[in-house]
């Protein structure tokens, strides 16, 4: 089935200077609370600075997606015992979704886009730690550590997650442009439950899987299974006809799927092709 992509036509331009405004704005608020640290802590000799209230200044070219568009949802799921490790990730220390500037100021576009079809679009990971993936790393090479078997992977071996595409040594999320998100309707809300408490199959229908408002994709997010290709024709058509919608729009905003995970998109322009951050999410 063919979709009609409604993004802001006419507006596009004035939207995206809106939006890198914003992101000046933001960085400036940061360095003059730094300023502020910098004469409280130094020129006025108060010892007992604490790093803990330090702003996290982002690395240039880097935003939070919060600070730019609150109104897409975020669902970190590194930060928490969601995710297929069944506990917090190394590098994530805050739920925020951080981005390389022209990455973020995209995906408000295609959040404009799809608020028309009455949508928000939910992120479930953006920026990801090099320290973080290396924890990833670790974690495949414990074949007793499979807490969360049957809710991310269950058919797919542990010591095969690599060679198969899943997890990888080095991930595009580390170059900042690249970001892990579904649709939810417009005005439902991340639902709360423990991921621990029973084992939640990936691969199950909707009402089986764990609770996430996210339209039905055919899979739960980092389900690392077949079903979760992109184009796998075993989900149905409609669930298809949904993966494809978020595809199309994302590809007008200039990202491109990675076909093993209907969830994962890169920038086509990024502008830290060939660079590996390691930077904590604070
Ligand atoms: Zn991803």
């Amino acid at each position: 089935m063919h979709f009609t992509i409604v993004l802001p036509a006419g507006i596009v331009g004035a939207r995206s200077s809106a939006v890198r405004q914003k992101i000046v704005a933001t960085r400036e608020q940061g360095l003059r609370k730094l300023r502020t640290l910098f004469f409280v802590c130094v020129v006025g000799s108060v010892v007992a600075c604490s790093d803990n209230n330090s702003p996290n200044v982002l690395p240039e070219g880097f935003s939070y997606l919060s600070q730019l568009d609150s109104s897409i949802q975020q669902d970190m799921r590194y930060l928490g015992t969601n995710n297929f490790l069944g506990r917090p990730v190394a590098g994530y220390e805050a739920g925020e979704c951080i981005l390389t500037d022209p990455a973020a100021e995209a995906l408000v576009l295609v959040q404009e886009a799809v608020t028309t079809l009455g949508y928000s679009l939910k992120v479930y990971d953006c920026f990801r730690p090099q320290r973080a993936v290396d924890d990833f790393v670790q974690w495949a090479a414990d074949p007793l550590d499979d807490v969360m078997r049957t809710s991310y992977y269950p058919e797919v071996p542990k010591d095969e997650l690599f060679s198969r595409g899943y997890i990888a040594s080095q991930s595009g999320h580390s170059r900042g442009s690249t970001v892990d998100l579904t649709l939810v309707p417009l005005g439902t809300t991340v639902p709360v439950a423990d991921p621990l408490s029973r084992q939640f199959d990936c691969r199950a229908s909707q009402s089986e899987r764990f609770p996430d408002n996210s339209i039905d994709m055919g899979t739960g997010y980092d389900c690392f299974d077949l079903r979760s290709h992109t184009d796998d024709i075993a989900v149905g058509a409609e669930v298809l006809q949904r993966r494809h919608l978020l595809r199309d729009l994302m590809e007008v905003a200039g990202f491109s799927n990675y076909e093993q995970e209907w969830w994962h998109y890169t920038l086509n322009d990024e502008p830290f092709p060939d660079q590996y951050f390691d930077f904590p999410v604070r």
